[in-house]
């Protein structure tokens, strides 16, 4: 079972990652938590590379190969291995933050980018994908308020290219809503805790 999870900084993502691993573990349910890009030392690499300020000259397809790339060593070493285990795997990020960031952000082609995350992914999808939603202007007060790190890219600064992104989430979510659980991230964390485990808890028993 791969459970992914979607949502922009200050969305609270980590949190309710963090509590749905405690909750599944609690249930006696083995679960493996990871996060891309990073979560392998290849992806840690290729993360580190993507947060440098140095880089902020990246070509946008440069990015794009780099994120993917991340994606697809996670899923080699990390994710298909766990699955193949019978884990429960929750990654925090995953091929639905390219067509969202990259694609609805910055407007590369969304053709493309599937085939791309086809490609890194070996056609593995997600069972479920858990989208925190937040307005873009509270998710950068939240983030500025908890002083986490820095994506010092410039565009990222830009709150039109933050509602792309949230536009690009919420389309994606329509047009699959049997593996979506679209989450109001404005609501308290056990409120949205709850809300989570009523749609995972059955998948799991499944
Ligand atoms: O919250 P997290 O550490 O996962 O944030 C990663 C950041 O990387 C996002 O806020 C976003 O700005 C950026 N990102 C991106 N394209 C992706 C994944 C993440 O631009 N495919």
């Amino acid at each position: 079972l791969l459970i992914t999870f979607e949502g922009p900084e200050g969305s609270g993502k980590s949190t309710q990652i963090r509590l749905l691993a405690q909750a599944l573990a609690d249930q006696g349910l083995p679960v493996l938590t990871t996060r891309e890009p990073g979560g392998t030392a290849i992806g840690n690499a290729i993360r580190a590379l993507l947060l440098d300020p140095v880089h902020s000259e990246m070509s946008p397809r440069a990015e794009t190969l780099l994120f993917t790339a991340a994606r697809a060593q996670l899923v080699d070493e990390i994710i298909r291995p766990a699955l193949a285990a019978g884990q429960i795997v929750l990654c925090d990020r995953y091929a639905d933050s390219t067509l969202a960031y990259q694609g609805y952000g910055h407007g590369q082609s969304l053709e493309e980018l599937r085939r791309l995350n086809q490609y890194a992914t070996g056609g593995l999808q997600p069972d479920l994908t858990i989208y925190l939603d937040l307005d873009p202007e509270l998710g950068l007060a939240r983030k500025q308020a908890g002083a986490q790190q820095e994506w010092n890219r410039m565009e990222e600064q830009a709150l039109d290219f933050h509602r792309a992104v949230r536009q690009g989430y919420l389309a994606l979510a329509a047009q699959e809503p049997g593996r979506w659980l679209v989450i109001d991230a404005t609501r308290p964390v056990d409120w949205v805790q709850r809300a989570i485990w009523q749609r995972v808890e059955p998948v799991c028993r499944a």
